[in-house]
């Protein structure tokens, strides 16, 4: 069985087919690029997937060597995210589902995270570290569905990456910017606000900033966020860890990639007799192909998602049921 995937929740616009051996037959992306200073514009999203869509699964297809007609299934990205990428990108799934007969699977975003990342890394029942644009949470699947061990109380680390890096007038995305000016950094001090399982980061995204204008120099601000973000960040995994019972952490979303919070992770997994796990730095960030994963995934269960909205910018991921196989 071929299922063919379509991401368009933010700012990635991806088509990916897998086979239901977990083959991957392409990957194509688009990604829009908000101009320099600014954030998403969601109009501006959502133009750029329409102008973007049918070169993406062109290109996907052609890869794969295969026509739309040869694909068993579709699969799109329902949300969480942006409304207006996101009703893009439905009605562009629904559509097609249509023109060919296929039947449509509406995926959320982040089990496409976390399920892309199981199956490239061989993590069987990992507590998630999900650090995305959208996502800061500690999840495990307990009771068929994802459920939250821990979350943000405000913004997210990426957020709060980008924001900093723009401030500083650091190209975006600020994240990969921020971790190699780091390298040459020394460290100031920023709050570390942790409750229970939760963080916080906007005191952090103050306080940054108020530095960086006092003189800093961004290299020293670069540095004191990462070791105090993923410092919070690998304590509240500890302490999640060792509540939910689980021997293994798997990081994934953008942030994921990040090799002093892997480092971090993978000292506090090791102390602890645990593993670590990765997702491959390729499908870390939004793509086609964790969506595609998800949509054979829920056929093989008969899993279906049987609301009538076509988009739900705002669906928390313990909303849905789910299964491991
Ligand atoms: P996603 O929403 O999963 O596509 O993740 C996007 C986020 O990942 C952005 O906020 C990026 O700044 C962040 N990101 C990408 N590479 C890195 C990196 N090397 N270190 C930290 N954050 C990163
Ligand atoms: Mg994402």
């Amino acid at each position: 069985m071929i299922c063919l995937g379509i991401e368009g929740t933010a700012h990635t616009f991806g088509v990916g087919i897998i086979n239901d051996e977990g083959i991957i037959l392409a990957d194509k992306r688009s990604i829009y690029k908000p101009s320099r200073g600014k954030g998403i514009v969601p109009n501006e999203a959502a133009e750029h997937h329409k102008k973007n869509s049918k070169i993406v699964i062109e290109a996907a297809l052609s890869k794969a060597d295969l026509e739309l007609k040869d694909v068993d299934i579709l699969a799109y990205s329902c949300g969480p995210g942006i409304p207006l990428p996101l009703i893009f990108t439905a009605n562009f799934a629904i559509k097609l589902s249509k023109k060919y007969r296929k039947p449509l699977t509406k995926v959320h975003h982040g089990i496409g995270h976390i399920e892309i990342g199981r199956l490239t890394t061989g993590a069987k029942d990992p507590l998630v570290v999900y650090l995305s644009g959208g996502h800061n949470s500690l999840l495990a699947l307990v009771e068929n569905s994802y459920k939250i061990f821990g979350e943000t109380m405000d913004i997210t680390c990426a957020n709060l990456l980008d924001v900093v890096a723009r401030e500083m007038g650091l190209s975006s995305p600020g994240g990969p910017e921020i971790e190699k000016l780091a390298k040459a950094g020394k460290y100031v001090e920023l709050p570390l606000v942790i409750k229970g399982m939760d963080v916080s980061f906007s005191g952090i995204l103050t306080a940054a900033i108020k530095k960086y204008k006092e003189g800093i120099p961004k290299e020293d601000i670069c540095y004191s966020i990462q070791e105090t973000c993923f410092a919070m960040l690998t304590e509240v995994t500890e302490r999640a860890v060792a509540h939910v019972g689980k021997k293994e952490v798997l990081l994934v979303g953008g942030v994921a990639v990040n090799k002093r919070l892997q480092e971090m992770m993978r000292i506090m997994c090791k102390d602890r007799d645990g593993k670590m796990y990765v997702v491959p730095q390729e499908y870390a960030v939004d793509n086609g192909v964790n969506i595609a994963w998800v949509g054979i995934l829920a056929h093989k269960s008969g899993w279906k998602a049987d609301f009538k909205d076509k988009i739900l910018p705002r669906w928390r991921i313990d909303e849905v049921p789910w299964f491991q196989t």
